[in-house]
Parts: structure tokens; sequence; C-alpha cells
């Protein structure tokens, strides 16, 4: 093939894309009248990719926050085609099984808190969250609650894009025009200490300010009303936020007081990423239901999952009992080639201590992002936990004065990272760059994405 070929090929790939694909989260008309630039990615390896032109980028945002083993991976590519040459597919309905989704379900639950009992498997972070709360209503049906059926939910959780999913979710984008969310979800403050908090309260003030906003809305519908309260360990798509000091110590006795169950979303913190295997650990936190996806399988395939602990299981085993088995399942829950992609990411993310590497490799990266920024006038927060980190951009830093939101600054600044071969991700609402790099991320990419950020952040505003 002649490079003349290969342009005509991309050529006419662009062309494709621009006619014939709906893409996600993409302003479909910019996009179709080629006004907005088209990314054709063609291969990664390690924390990069490649794309058609030839560019290789140093992925800082490991795709969706979800490629945390790196890309290219012969030990899961294999696993996968072993898999596929052996048995593609089965279903799980009525008890079947693959040898793939039960070794990955008892490697799910040797690495879950200790009172976790059962996963089941769907296949994306939604399509989970959709399942936990259909796995609650059933709760308090069986226990004879009907009327206790609310889901309490933060502004700026992300916890998908499906009806209940997205009701969930806590970003206008996702609601407006959607006639989201349902009338069953209610939001209450989101545990984001530098944008909500007043400028004269400490951390554990506004940690006590959002458990009183809490309780309060828990008292206004009714305690009988409310079944579960959703939330991220660490605010991830809302802004890449860490909880302030003592949040999840105040919420959860709450949580208790009143009977209703906490559901973890860790479809991000799941499997490593805060440097401890869940992040319901690292902060603490005891779920009665956990959302995992992304890291469970690094993205290989697509899989997700709701680890359910023992206090709902017993309740789930008296309603099959009492109704016949449970109603809910999908073709592809616990399909094969996701479950032995997980098996295989599973431990290679062992035997190669990622999770110890996103620990210690990601304080060093937030504390040089922190060095890097800390003092520029136009740079209001650099935060982080583990493999995540945020650079918060303010018009002005000293009254905390935000940019005009067509102004567009991360967008540009984003950009120009792109030109020098660094991806971070421009947030929405807000003007905050993400950075979630794979787990394996070493000391000079870790150096390489701070000095780029740097640069580039610098050279906007100079
Ligand atoms: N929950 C959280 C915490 C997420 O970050 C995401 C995806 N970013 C989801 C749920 C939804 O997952 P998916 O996009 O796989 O449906």
């Amino acid at each position: 093939i002649t490079k003349g070929q290969i342009m005509l090929k991309n050529d006419l790939l662009e062309q494709w894309d621009r006619e014939n694909f709906l893409h996600p989260s993409t302003h479909l008309a910019q996009h179709a009248r080629g006004e907005s630039p088209a990314r054709i990615v063609t291969g990664g390896k390690g924390c990069h990719i490649t794309d058609r032109d030839g560019n290789r980028l140093l992925d800082a945002f490991a795709g969706l926050y979800c490629v945390n083993v790196g890309y290219g991976r012969d030990e899961i590519a294999d696993a996968i085609a072993a898999q596929a040459k052996e048995l593609a597919y089965y279903h799980a309905y009525v008890g079947h099984g693959t040898e793939a989704s039960i070794t990955l379900s008892k490697m799910v639950l040797d690495r879950a808190p200790d009172h976790m009992s059962k996963v089941y498997f769907g296949l994306s972070g939604s399509d989970a969250n959709e399942t936990n709360i259909k796995l609650v209503w059933y709760y308090n049906n069986i226990r004879g609650l009907p009327e206790k059926k609310k889901i309490i939910s933060r502004w700026r959780g992300y916890h998908g894009s499906g009806l209940m999913s997205g009701s969930l979710t806590g970003l206008e984008l996702f609601h407006k025009k959607f006639d989201l969310p349902l009338t069953q979800v209610l939001h209450t403050e989101a545990p984001y200490y530098y944008r909500r908090a007043d400028r004269n309260q400490s951390e554990a003030e506004f940690t006590a300010y959002c458990a009183a906003e809490l309780e309060a809305l828990i008292e206004r519908e009714g305690a009988d009303t409310v079944a579960a309260f959703i939330g991220e360990p660490m605010l991830g798509t809302g802004g890449i936020v860490p909880p302030p000091a003592g949040y999840w110590e105040a919420i959860q006795p709450i949580l208790e007081k009143h009977d209703i169950l906490l559901i973890a979303d860790e479809v991000i913190t799941g499997f490593g990423r805060l440097g401890t295997m869940f992040g319901s650990t690292h902060y603490g936190i005891k779920p009665d239901i956990i959302t995992i996806a992304k890291g469970l399988t690094s993205a290989y395939a697509p899989l997700s999952g709701s680890i359910i602990s023992d206090k709902v299981w017993q309740v789930l085993e008296q309603g099959t009992d009492e109704n016949g088995p449970l109603g809910h399942g999908w073709t592809y829950s616990a399909h094969p080639i996701g479950a032995a992609a997980g098996v295989a990411n599973l431990k290679l993310l062992d035997s190669l201590n990622l999770v110890s590497n996103a620990g210690a490799m990601g304080a060093y990266f937030v504390k040089a992002m922190q060095d890097a920024l800390g003092d520029h006038p136009h740079v209001g927060d650099v935060r982080g936990e583990g493999m995540m980190c945020a650079v918060e951009l303010v018009e002005d830093r000293d009254n905390r004065v935000y940019f005009d939101p067509a102004k567009k600054v991360t967008y540009g600044i984003v950009a120009d990272m792109a030109q020098v071969g660094l991806i971070g991700r421009a947030m929405p609402q807000g003007d905050i760059i993400g950075f979630a790099p794979p787990l394996c991320l070493t000391r000079p990419e870790a150096d390489e994405i701070v000095a780029k950020t740097a640069k580039a952040i610098k050279a906007h505003f100079d």
C-alpha cells in the first residue's frame, strides 16, 4: 500500500464517520459538518495510543479511566482469543455458567470487602446501576416496604446515562431535554469543597453541612420512602474531587439510622485506581452494593458487575423462594469473552503490582502537578488521590471567579496539549482538566504529563 492509498483510505474513513456514525457524548451537528476534529485511533501500547495520522499520544486518561493495565497486553488478548475459539458464548440464565465467568466471580469476591457475598455481571457501568436500583426495589418489596423506593444521589455524581442511571447522574447535560431525572431520584449536595463550601468554612464544617443537607432531605421526604443512597467514593466525571475530610464517616450513620442502603459506585475506583483494591476500603465505606466496570477488564472487553452484600443477598434468596426466579438478566450477562478478559486482567493487576503503583506513582504525580502549577494565578485548585488528578482553572484565583463557560478555556488548553502528544480531559461543567492515567504509569511518563500540562496552561495565559 502506498502512502497515497493510506491517505485515501483515511479520508474515506473520516467521510464515512461523519456521514454514518452517531457518536456518544459528541456535538452531533458540529461533527457531522466537519467543524470539530475527528481522531481515528489505530493502536495502543502501554500508556500510549497512536492515530491514523501517525501521532503517538500519551493517554493520561486511560481511554475513559478504564485501560488500567495499559494498552497492548498480550496476556489479555490471548485469553480473549482462546475463549473465543473454545466457546465464544453461552448464557448464564437458569444456573448456566462457564469456567471463565465462575472463576471471575470467585476472583472478584476474593478481592471485595469481606461482607460482600455475590456478584451479578452486566456489560456497562450504566446497566450495572440499572440492575442495582432494580435489586434495591425488589429488596424492599420482599421486605414488605413497597413505599420505600426513592434513591438519593449527589449533584455532580456520575452513574451512567441510561434512564435510571442517567437520572442518578447529577450533571445537567445528562438530564436536559431527556425528561430526566425520573421522579424517584433525588439529588443532594455535591461533596466538592473547592466549589461548594463557603470561603470561611473548614473541610470539617463543609462535611457537617453535606451530612445535614442529606438528613434534612431524608426527613423532608420521609425515611420510609427512601430506599438507597448512591455515591462514588471519590467524585469522577463531576470534577475528580476527593471527598472532604470525614465525609463518609458522617454520611454512613445517617443512612444506617434511616434503614437506607448504600451503593458505592466503584466503576472508576474499583480494582486499584486509588491505590487500594476498592475505594470503599480506601475511605472506610461499608457498602451494601458495589458497582464495578472499567477496571474489571481494563476495557479489553465490555463487562460490569454488581457486588452485593450478604444482607441484600438473604432477601433476594427469600424473594425467589416466594416468587420464583429473578426476573432480571441480559443475554450477555457474564459473557465468557468479557469474563476471560477479566480473569487475565486481574491476574496482571497482581503480577505487575499495579495497585501499589497506582498509590505510590499517583501520589508522586499529584504532588508534582501541585508543585508545577499550585502558584499559577489562573490555577485555583490542584487535587487528586491515587491515579486521579485534576487542575481547576479560574479567572481570578483570589476571589474565586470562574471563567465564562462560553470561553471554553479548558477545551483550548486540552487541544494544545494534544498537539504536543498528551491526552487530558476537559471535564464537563467547569474549567477542570482531568487526568486518570493507566495504573502502570512510570515516573518519566508522570513527569511528561506534568511538564506538558504546565507548559500548555502557562502558554495559554501568556
Ligand atoms: N459510574 C461511574 C462512576 C462512571 O464513571 C461511569 C462511566 N464513566 C459509569 C458509572 C457508567 O459506565 P458506562 O459508561 O460503562 O455505562
